[in-house]
């Protein structure tokens, strides 16, 4: 096992990885910016390193700076959270070079599945269904065009080397297929420092749905069920749940079966999610996999009963995993709202700064995933992500009632953030019925 791990993240999810550590009675180290000084997960681990100045570029992206803290501080693993360094292969590389254990999959899976065009033809290759559209790097409209002739519009141009929404752009016609493929290619570019783009097919109002898998290194691997993950703000996640209201049984095991194996393809070790796209018909379509654990984790552990972020260190320490498929279970239902320091009211206007007041929700089935407190400063460098809520409840219309009410305890000044937002939303009447698809914000902000 390993003696001390140094959490290269901040944020929420660096405070929920300590606490898997402290409970597994692991040693910590955090790293933080000149920003983030102040931040609840400098205080919870047992060691700090600052790594450099508030811009990310400058402080949680330094590869350097990282393993010189690890060094220094005598960690024998990282755990690199989401974002940042996370689904960075060289990074993952140079740990082990470095002699410390990366907690997550191999580089060389990293770099498989961060290529969105090889992970496409890898899982294919799996006999994983894809979405109809281009087997390779598109450079000119003539190539795209040809691949729209098989198509049709609407089609959406997405970054090869995509995350995060960027890059990415949806055409309906011919007309706008010139000014779209430009813009997309510098927005990737700018994002990625790489322009290259594929075709999808646009799929009209599908639903997102996830599958979480966990593997270990002699082999064994299981998948915890689906979350459905469709509502969102330009292709941003806002609102989880798990199970998702349009999925049965039978369409479970088959996207679970599906998942595991496309990442028994690639040999795949540690948590991952498999991403699909699920349409009217039950018919489902491999996206992306993410290689590292996902914001919206929680709904899964709050209805399985299983710690995914211990899970993940110990698979990476070299145990086996404990549970096989047979022995995961669902129990009840779970939803996530992700609270942002953002203004709804402005077009989700970011809204840093100091915190002068909190008040977080609690009672039975409330678990709140956050970083921040009374008095605390958001800097303005980062994601606007604040606080996560998850509800769970022993059916859907429980957990619910317990997140509206959780939602409308939650309190916080005066920084703007979106909790108004979700409580609205999880109020609307398709929200309620389950009848919602990728569309539903949109439409839901346009009434
Ligand atoms: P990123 O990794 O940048 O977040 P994804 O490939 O995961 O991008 O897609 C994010 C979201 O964009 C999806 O959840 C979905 O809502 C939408 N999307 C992506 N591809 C398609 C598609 N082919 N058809 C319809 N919607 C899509």
């Amino acid at each position: 096992m390993f003696s001390k791990i140094l959490v290269a993240n901040r944020g929420e999810i660096a405070v929920r990885i300590l606490r898997a550590c402290r409970e597994l009675q692991i040693k910590t180290v955090a790293i933080y910016s000149e920003a983030d000084k102040n931040s609840l997960h400098v205080a919870f681990a047992d060691e700090a390193v600052c790594v450099g100045k508030g811009p990310a570029s400058e402080s949680y992206l330094n590869i350097s700076a990282i393993i010189s803290a690890a060094e220094v501080t005598d960690s024998d693993a990282i755990h690199p959270g989401y974002g940042f360094l996370a689904e960075n292969s060289r990074f993952a590389e140079i740990c082990e070079s470095s002699k410390i254990k990366f907690i997550g999959p191999s580089a060389d899976n990293i770099r498989l599945m961060g290529d969105k065009v090889e992970a496409k033809k890898t899982m294919q290759k799996a006999g994983v269904p894809l979405i109809p559209g281009s087997k390779e790097i598109i450079n000119t409209k003539d190539e795209a065009v040809r691949i729209i002739k098989e198509t049709g519009f609407p089609i959406i141009l997405k970054a090869k080397a995509g995350g995060g929404g960027k890059g990415m752009r949806i055409c309906h016609s011919d007309i706008s297929l010139t000014s779209s493929l430009h813009t997309a290619q510098s927005e990737a570019s700018a994002a990625f420092g790489d322009p290259g783009l594929y075709v999808e097919k646009y799929l009209e109002n599908p639903r997102h749905i996830e599958i979480q898998i966990a593997a270990d290194s002699y082999g064994n691997m299981i998948h915890l069920g689906e979350r459905d993950c469709s509502i969102q703000r330009n292709h941003q996640k806002i609102i989880e749940e798990s199970p998702s209201p349009a999925i049965d049984s039978h369409i479970r095991k088959k996207m679970g079966q599906c998942a595991l194996r496309g990442a028994k393809a690639i040999g795949y070790q540690s948590v991952g999610t498999v991403e699909f796209l699920l349409d009217d018909d039950g018919n489902f379509y491999f996206m992306e996999m993410n290689t590292r654990i996902q914001v919206e984790h929680p709904v899964t552990e709050e209805i399985t009963g299983v710690d995914l972020v211990k899970m993940q260190i110990l698979t990476a320490a070299g145990e086996k995993l404990k549970l096989k498929q047979g022995d995961i279970s669902f129990q009840g239902n779970a939803i996530e709202c992700r609270i942002n320091a953002e203004d709804p009211e402005r077009n989700f206007m970011p809204s840093p700064g100091q915190i002068d007041f909190s008040y977080f929700p609690g009672g039975k089935d409330i678990r709140i995933d956050t970083h921040i407190y009374s008095g605390y400063d958001i800097p303005p460098y980062y994601d606007s992500l604040i606080a996560k809520i998850i509800a769970k409840g022993k059916n859907r219309k429980e957990a619910l009632a317990k997140m509206k009410r959780a939602l409308s305890e939650f309190l916080i000044e005066p920084t703007k953030t979106t909790a108004g937002f979700c409580l609205k939303a999880i109020n609307d009447i398709d929200f309620i019925n389950g009848k919602y698809h990728t569309g539903f914000v949109d439409k839901f902000l346009s009434k």
